[in-house]
């Protein structure tokens, strides 16, 4: 039978568990945190959004983390340990070779995770946000839609970065739930033909290579620069040109905070920065506001 134990160290603020007599120390890696930030902080930056009169919430991979959905850039990223994946996700690749788009539509088919899924405490966080009236636009880089799933109003959701729930056809720009096209590779169709125009499709999300939507990153950049509070969740900020939000925000004097595991390149200029766990943290900010 397995021995386990947890030691914690409020000293250290580390913790080791011994399972099968091996001892696995938790300090610093992503994902378990054991930072808690104080009372003074989150009474702070609830203020500021109690305050605020338009806030804007930006969110990014480590939101997700903790509902299981793989990070791609972070440290221990699918894209950082393996560079020829990214590579082959690109638009180009997709469009002009059809073995990739039928591994695409296989792996969709085999892998669970997307539909599996489910939002955790911080999107729980952010809806609660939103129906107390104080989150005005939520813009996501994530593909996810687990804001949806907590509870996010889809009128204030904007998916930078597009969504897996949905397909778009390349050739005519159609747009329907993804399961229409999950069904038809589940009946043998190994690269579904669009049925208006014949063309590809594909899900609607961005791949490496393609523009994002025109008038989704306008109506971010819009409520960035308009904003009075500015909340990055969860993304390094490093990812062009939503990494040039927060700075629009500062420049209409917004009060920027950053909760994120890693440095980001605005931690030096942000009113106030938190590595402590999302899921954590942010549940205790929105009690507080
Ligand atoms: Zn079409």
């Amino acid at each position: 039978m397995a021995s386990r134990a947890v030691a914690e160290s409020t000293e250290t603020g580390c913790r080791s568990s011994i399972v099968n007599d091996e001892i696995f120390a938790f300090c610093g890696s992503p994902g378990s945190l054991l930072i808690v930030t104080d009372l003074e902080t989150i009474e702070r930056v609830a203020g500021w959004l109690r305050e605020s009169s338009y806030t804007v919430v930006l969110t990014g991979a480590g939101i997700s983390t903790e509902s299981g959905i793989p990070d791609f850039r972070g440290p221990q990223g699918v894209w950082t340990k393996n560079p020829g994946a990214e590579r082959a996700a690109t638009i180009q690749n997709f469009m002009a070779n059809r073995d990739s788009r039928v591994r695409s539509w296989q792996n969709r088919i085999s892998n669970n995770t997307w539909a599996d899924a489910q939002p955790n405490a911080g999107h729980i966080a952010l809806a609660t946000l939103e129906r107390k009236g104080k989150l005005d636009t939520l813009v996501t880089q994530n593909i996810d839609s687990l804001h949806l799933k907590a509870g996010s109003s889809q009128s204030r959701i904007i998916e930078i970065h597009g969504t897996v729930r949905d397909f778009v056809c390349m050739g005519c720009g159609e747009r329907g739930p993804i399961e229409r096209v999950l069904d038809r590779v589940r009946a043998g169709e190994e690269d579904p033909p669009c049925r208006t125009c014949g063309g590809i499709l594909k899900s609607a999300t961005i791949s490496f290579g393609q523009n994002l939507v025109p008038e989704d990153l306008e109506r971010a950049e819009r409520a960035a620069s308009e904003c009075e509070c500015f909340l990055a969740v969860g993304t390094s900020l490093t990812v062009y040109p939503v990494a040039l939000l927060p700075e629009m925000a500062l420049r209409n004097g917004a009060r920027l905070v950053i909760l994120n595991a890693q440095d980001t390149p605005y931690d030096q200029i942000a009113h106030e920065v938190i590595s402590e766990q999302i899921g954590d943290v942010l549940p205790r900010i929105v009690d507080a506001v």
